[in-house]
């Protein structure tokens, strides 16, 4: 096979659809093994597989530490780092909060009460992992982690890893939003990822990228609305109890590793511009795109040349 023909692949995992673009000889089995690797991971990092490393972790909450495989624990790890760089924003034990607001059946908003008692429960520094044991453990009963904000980044970066293997120097990985590309196209331009219009259908910008994740949380795919009209969408505001409202309705990280790109992107869709800004300012080259309420589009300046809006929409470099 020439070494410019595409590869396509699509599937469902992780809950979420997953599609690949991969050039090269070895295309076919190197999606077969990512196509694997999705599953694999599924049933290590699900909060609904009861048998899961997180559905046993959440089940003996309280009780026993479990014995986890290194990839759990490297999503916990990293899980536990950004809860610590965020303040708690991004949160790996928000599992009960995720719960109570069940975006998925909700037609209204938990009681203020219920919020309250549930919030109890959420405390980062009850999850406890042990690199010498391999084993994770909460402290109190009905606490619960969820790798919701985080997982879908690590299986991408996993991806990419499978496709350099294979000895692949060119891909395109998306997996429910979450982008990551290896490499150039194969004509040697670059990627260029779109970004959703939070409020139309279609996009809003691109941005080109080489050899780098882009992932977006927002407030437009998973939500539900009240018989007042209120939104409440999926990510949530540990401090709150609340779905986030910070004044962000998309938040787009670009960095070299699509975990962190996933994880920032949730942190930042609940920190809003302010708070985000600064904890962007604790990594090193991660660029922003977010977009507030009105709709203004806030762009890192190190993406200048590379951010394009497809409508006549205002654009702020920060
Ligand atoms: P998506 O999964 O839609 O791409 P995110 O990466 O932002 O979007 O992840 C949202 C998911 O993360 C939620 O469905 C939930 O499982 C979990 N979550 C919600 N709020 C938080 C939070 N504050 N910190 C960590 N995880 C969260
Ligand atoms: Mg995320």
């Amino acid at each position: 096979m020439k070494n410019n023909i595409a590869l396509d692949a699509f599937h469902y995992g992780m809950g979420t659809q997953i599609s690949h673009r991969v050039y090269g000889s070895n295309a076919k089995e190197a999606l077969n093994a990512a196509q694997g690797e999705a599953k694999r991971l599924e049933d290590l990092l699900s909060r609904f597989i009861p048998q899961s490393d997180v559905g046993r972790i959440n089940a003996s909450a309280g009780k026993v530490q479990e014995k986890i495989s290194k990839e759990t624990f490297c999503v916990a790890k990293s899980a536990l780092e950004f809860t610590r760089l965020s303040d708690g924003l991004f949160n790996a034990a928000i599992g009960p909060l995720v719960d109570l607001w069940d975006y998925k059946h909700s037609t209204k908003p938990p009681s203020k009460e219920k919020i309250v008692q549930v919030l109890s429960l959420i405390n980062a520094e009850d999850f406890e992992i042990n690199s010498a044991q391999m084993t994770a453990g909460l402290k109190r009963k009905g606490q619960s982690i969820d790798f919701g904000g985080i997982g879908k980044g690590f299986a991408s970066d996993r991806f990419i890893k499978i496709f350099t293997d294979y000895g692949i120097t060119s891909a395109f990985s998306n997996i429910g939003g979450n982008v990551s590309t290896l490499g150039s196209k194969p004509d040697g331009k670059a990627w260029r990822v779109g970004i959703k219009h939070p409020r139309q259908d279609g996009l809003i910008g691109a941005v080109a990228v080489n050899g780098k994740a882009v992932v977006t949380s927002g407030d437009y795919e998973r939500f539900f609305i009240d018989n007042l009209g209120r939104r409440f969408c999926h990510i949530l505001n540990p401090l709150t109890g609340y779905p986030a409202r910070s004044g962000l309705i998309s938040a787009t990280v670009i960095a070299d590793s699509a975990m962190t790109a996933d994880a920032l992107s949730t942190a930042l869709f609940v920190a809003g511009i302010e708070k985000g800004l600064e904890i962007i300012k604790k990594c090193d080259d991660v660029q922003v795109i977010l977009i507030d309420d009105i709709l203004t589009i806030y762009v890192s300046k190190e993406l200048n040349q590379k951010f394009d809006t497809i409508t006549d929409i205002s654009v702020r470099y920060i």
